[in-house]
């Protein structure tokens, strides 16, 4: 791989510092950043690729830390309807989901993320019908043919409604069952190393649809296999009352007693937190995936951004699923996590240089890769955005950071993860749109009709 600079570009590093630099440079070379700076980088006399990012900005590539990849299957379904409601109109459906619609579906998210500047993905799987095969596998296998980052939570339910669950019984798994697939799960796809493309997170899916032994025996499982956990938490009103009624405690408390509180924890949602919750996801340095567009369309409420940063919680950007978030767009929701922080909590609530800082660092945090993502810094792995904002779109508004997280969705000029080139000029280089359009319209087809 040759050396690859980019000049004449605004640059926002997102380090500690907040180094920003109006005119300067990047150099990536063997997957990685080797210089970032201010001007023009010096010309190496060998060969080398040039890409010329006047009128652009650079920044890292964004990380999506919480979706459901196969729900792009599923778009558009309850368009009204509150959470309860709304799981409840989709498990159906979701019964028909094999390995076949959930790659298509999830190739279709993943190039949705990449063509909007995520270069690292998390995504939540936990529906698993007994004829399905392994969706699982078809979710790692899309993240290697659009060439994002991936984190493949091996989710998991076994709590259906004869159980006093939501879910119907015959879309949940046995305890041990989910346990033993999940532990195979990580021996088949984990990879620890620092530029992996593939790890796996262990995530029962949620209060109302796991019992208490399959939250405590997955803690037990990822802390034995050294890998990170993931669930969906308070994320509603219903959710609260419903663990204060079967567990009497919240759903904070009812985590931190099953051993899901720790700094290699990170929780979908934490909409619903009173200032103790805050408190305990702090002193255990928990991270918190916030997903303001699904929380928007769901009517779930607005979580307590500026007080869990306050406090050092990581805060990471999620889109959720597109069942709940039909855009499936990361770059937007930088926007919809500043408007909505203001909306809670005034217009100090979140500034747009804390927006990126969520939407890049402080999803690296969640994901436990703060060391090789997240930022523009020499010695990091080369995943990064160049977003082009010099159209009608953007033209006039003098701050570029500003432009990307207040001005309409940019083209993304560049988009790399490790150095390999995924977007292009706008276009995906690594698939096809067309196929992927085609064989997601055939997938949401055969969901429907099944
Ligand atoms: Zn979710």
């Amino acid at each position: 791989m040759t050396p690859l600079i980019i000049d004449g570009a605004a640059v926002s590093t997102v380090d500690a510092a907040g180094t920003e630099h109006a005119f300067g440079h990047v150099v990536v070379e063997h997957g990685r950043i080797t210089a970032v700076g201010p001007g023009q980088a010096p010309r190496p006399a060998g060969p080398h690729t040039w890409v010329d990012g006047s009128g652009c900005l650079v920044t890292p590539g964004l990380v999506n830390t919480h979706h459901h990849l196969y729900q792009s299957a599923t778009r558009g379904y309850a368009p009204d309807a509150g959470l309860f409601p709304w799981l409840t109109e989709l498990y159906p459906v979701w019964r028909g989901l094999d390995e076949e619609i959930t790659h298509a579906a999830a190739c279709a998210g993943l190039a949705r993320l990449a063509l909007t500047g995520c270069t690292t993905a998390a995504d939540h799987h936990y529906v698993f019908p007994r004829a399905g095969g392994d969706p699982f596998a078809a979710v790692v296998g899309a993240g290697r043919r659009i060439g994002l980052r991936l984190h493949a939570v091996r989710g998991s339910m076994d709590r259906g409604a004869a159980q006093g669950g939501l879910p119907p019984d015959d879309l949940v798994e046995g305890t041990e069952e989910a346990l033993t697939a999940t532990e195979k799960a990580i021996g088949d796809h984990h990879d620890p190393a620092a530029e992996a493309m593939t790890r796996v997170a262990v995530g029962p899916c949620s209060p109302f649809s796991v019992s208490a032994e399959l939250l405590r025996g997955a803690a037990e499982l990822a802390r034995h296999k050294g890998v990170r956990l993931h669930t969906h938490l308070a994320e509603t009103a219903d959710e609260e009352a419903h663990c204060l009624a079967t567990y009497g405690r919240t759903p904070v408390e009812h985590a931190e007693r099953l051993g899901w509180l720790g700094p290699d924890v990170w929780l979908a949602h934490t909409v619903h937190l009173s200032a103790a919750a805050v408190k305990a996801l702090a002193d255990s340095g928990t991270g918190s995936a916030h997903c303001p567009t699904s929380n928007g369309r769901l009517g779930v409420g607005v979580p307590p951004v500026r007080a869990l940063l306050d406090a050092g919680v990581p805060v990471g950007l999620g889109v959720d699923g597109a069942a709940s978030n039909e855009s499936g767009s990361l770059v937007e929701e930088l926007r919809e996590a500043l408007t909505q922080a203001r909306q809670r909590g005034g217009p100090g609530a979140l500034t747009t240089r804390e927006a990126l800082w969520l939407g890049t660092m402080g999803g690296a945090r969640c994901l436990g890769r703060e060391g090789e993502l997240g930022s523009l810094e020499p010695g990091k792995l080369a995943d990064l955005a160049v977003w082009r904002l010099d159209g009608l779109d953007h033209a006039g508004i003098e701050d570029p950071v500003t432009a990307l997280v207040l001005g309409p969705r940019p083209v993304v000029r560049l988009l790399l993860v490790g150095g390999k080139t995924v977007v292009d000029d706008g276009a995906l280089r690594t698939a096809s749109v067309g196929d992927l359009a085609r064989d997601l319209r055939a997938a949401a087809r055969r969901l429907k009709e099944a």
